[in-house]
């Protein structure tokens, strides 16, 4: 699959819908990781070197088509204004959009309000998100498809919108999937994939689909609780996601069968409650407290992810090893991002939550070989699923 580039086009003077992932983190209505908005600048500065009009679509959490108001786009669009040194005009989606949108001159930048406000943007229905679509159609000549967070997406803004208007890929989306690229063919190998984060469910899907593909697997976060327990260990109060034990059985079995090393940890950091301030405790992971909870993987894991991460020649890793946003339980996600600084072969972050996680911990973006803006949607593409939004610009 060849995706259409901006190079490929002449985009000169033209009036450009650009869809973008600037789905940031934010704390009482403030950003605490711009990763993706500054991610997104290369393909508006190209557009506006070029004379275009920029009209951007993004979304902001999954509103599910109410107007949350705490996800408003307003607070993106004041940090895209300081970023990009350019006024950015901030629209809702109104019936005088096309209007306004056409009325842009050369050079500026207009910011619709979060197209998740829209029903239709993820509706099920082909009908309604080709209805929306059409009338975002309207705003502009030109599709330049740049949010690869949301590539793994059939929605109307990455998926209908592309096939309506000729569309290209922006720089970020054309960077992320050469990147991918490099993984799944012919990685230098042994090739690593370490996953942490919240829930199993959605890993289990890519945790099987790479047991063909890489030489090693390290599970840390909450999702390891069901591996404990598939194991037949106590897990006490820590998250678990029962109904998914006879799966991670089989996942274990397949991964012994295949060869492929499954590191888990060894020791977990427990606490009485999920706070930033409940005491910590070391213990072997066969014995977890009944009244207590894992948080972190211990110290004794988080060597032993590091050396295996050291062995590896190519390394994936998405996810944080424990509650990285309270100090206490941020030591396995330290010693893994560590780890993966000191790998002298390619390393790739995947996803908004684990480089966000790094940055907090003070782990500047170049020790790393790529930070991908899109989690959901490099895990998709490793398992070596179609991704709409791609599919759309091919
Ligand atoms: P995800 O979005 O699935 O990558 O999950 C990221 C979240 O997982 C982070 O906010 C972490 O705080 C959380 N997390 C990591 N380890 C644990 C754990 N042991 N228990 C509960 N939550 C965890």
């Amino acid at each position: 699959m060849s995706i259409r580039k901006l190079s490929d086009t002449s985009f000169q003077n033209k009036k450009v819908l650009l869809r973008c992932d600037l789905n940031v983190p934010l704390k009482n209505g403030v950003i605490t990781d711009d990763g993706r908005i500054v991610a997104s600048l290369s393909t508006i500065r190209k557009l506006l070197d070029a004379n275009c009009s920029i009209v951007i679509i993004a979304h902001l959490g999954r509103p599910k088509g109410e107007r949350k108001p705490e996800l408003s786009l307003r607070p993106i669009a004041a940090r895209l204004q300081e970023l990009s040194g350019v006024e950015v005009i901030f629209s809702d989606i109104a019936p005088d959009l096309a209007e306004k949108a056409r009325n842009l001159k050369p050079k500026q930048i207009m910011l619709i309000e979060n197209i998740r406000y829209e029903a239709a943007e993820t509706s099920k229905d082909d009908t309604e998100r080709m209805k929306l679509a059409t009338e975002l159609a309207k705003c502009a000549d030109l599709y330049v498809g740049d949010g690869f967070g949301a590539v793994h997406r059939k929605h109307a803004s990455v998926y209908e919108l592309a096939k309506l208007l000729p569309s290209f890929a922006g720089d970020l989306v054309v960077n992320e999937v050469e990147v991918l690229q490099k993984l799944t063919t012919n990685p230098t190998r042994p090739y690593g994939v370490i996953l942490g984060g919240a829930k199993v469910s959605d890993k289990i899907g890519v945790i099987s689909n790479l047991l063909n593909k890489v030489d090693l697997i390290a599970i840390g976060g909450g999702m390891v609780f069901t591996f404990l327990a598939a194991k037949g260990m106590k897990i006490g109060k820590s998250l678990v996601e029962n109904d998914l034990v006879p799966e991670v059985k089989q996942l274990l079995k397949r991964a012994e069968e295949l060869g492929v090393k499954l590191v888990l940890p060894v020791d977990i950091v427990v606490a009485h409650e999920f706070d930033a301030n409940s005491a910590p405790t070391i213990v072997d992971c066969s014995e977890i407290p009944d009244d207590q909870m894992g948080l972190d993987i211990g110290p004794k894991s988080a060597r032993n992810f590091a050396d295996e991460i050291k062995s590896c020649k190519t390394v994936f890793w998405n996810g944080p090893m424990g509650v990285f946003e309270f100090s206490n339980f941020s030591n396995g996600t330290k010693v893994v991002a560590q780890a993966l600084t000191e790998v002298s072969g390619m390393t790739v972050v995947g996803g908004g939550d684990s480089a966000a996680a790094v940055r907090q911990l003070g782990f500047a973006d170049s020790k790393f070989g790529y930070i991908s803006t899109g989690g959901g949607a490099s895990l998709e593409y490793l398992e070596g699923k179609e991704l709409p939004g791609l599919v759309a610009l091919s």
